[in-house]
């Protein structure tokens, strides 16, 4: 469950001490996101949002393991939905997930090259997640790196992108959202979100 998940926050509380300048008040950045490595199908969130490709049907990454874990009901779903550009998203149920709802987006095929549009479009991703989840009146949700298995997004610029657009979106709609997780599923984006989000989540 979510509140076996330490936020970015409380990760760092012990580091604060040591500094000798323990944070108060609430409602600070770091208090609204986390690092997960893992699995992104067994967070119990309102929404998962799946890393999918424009048919919508399934395919490999995470977009298969969503699949497997929501049943075919989530494939029916989709089916119905006549696809999704490149940087849209489209919103399901979550069937057999503990998620109830999967927001799927699709990001763009980078295959090692970050130019605009590839920068455009990830960011559009992460936007178009978040305003699907606003107007669902949802206020948790996990991503997963968008882009940087099969699409070949570059790790540093995805996670930089990722992190700044919901840093962006949380400033700018402070009430509804309480967590966004961050589920990376390897070691180098582990380490790569880690080093990132003590620059970019820092609440002082
Ligand atoms: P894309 O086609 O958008 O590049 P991929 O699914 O190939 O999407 O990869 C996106 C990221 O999802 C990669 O970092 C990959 O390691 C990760 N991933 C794969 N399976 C899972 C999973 N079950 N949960 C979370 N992340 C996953």
């Amino acid at each position: 469950p979510l509140d076996k998940i330490p936020t970015w926050r409380e990760e760092n509380k012990s580091n604060e001490k040591e500094d000798g300048k323990e944070q108060t008040g609430g409602g600070g950045l770091s208090e609204k996101v986390s690092l997960y490595k893992g699995d992104i199908t067994v967070l119990e969130v309102d929404a998962i949002v799946n890393a999918a490709n424009s048919s919508l049907l399934g395919g490999g990454g995470v977009d298969g393991c969503i699949h497997k874990a929501a049943g075919s009901c989530l494939y029916d779903e989709c089916y119905s939905l006549n696809g999704c550009e490149t940087g849209k998203a489209k919103i399901t149920c979550g069937y057999d997930l503990p998620a109830r709802y999967v927001i799927h987006t699709v990001g763009p095929i980078a295959r090692g090259h970050v130019g605009t549009s590839e920068t455009d479009d990830l960011t559009s991703c992460y936007q178009n997640s978040l305003r699907l989840l606003k107007e669902h009146g949802l206020s948790t949700v996990a991503f997963p790196c968008i882009s940087t298995g099969i699409y070949g997004f570059p790790n540093e610029p995805a996670a930089e992108i990722a992190l700044n657009t919901v840093k962006s979106w949380i400033e700018e709609n402070p009430d509804k959202i309480t967590r966004v997780i961050f589920c990376v599923f390897l070691e180098t984006d582990f380490n790569i979100y880690k080093k990132k989000m003590s620059v970019i989540f820092q609440d002082n």
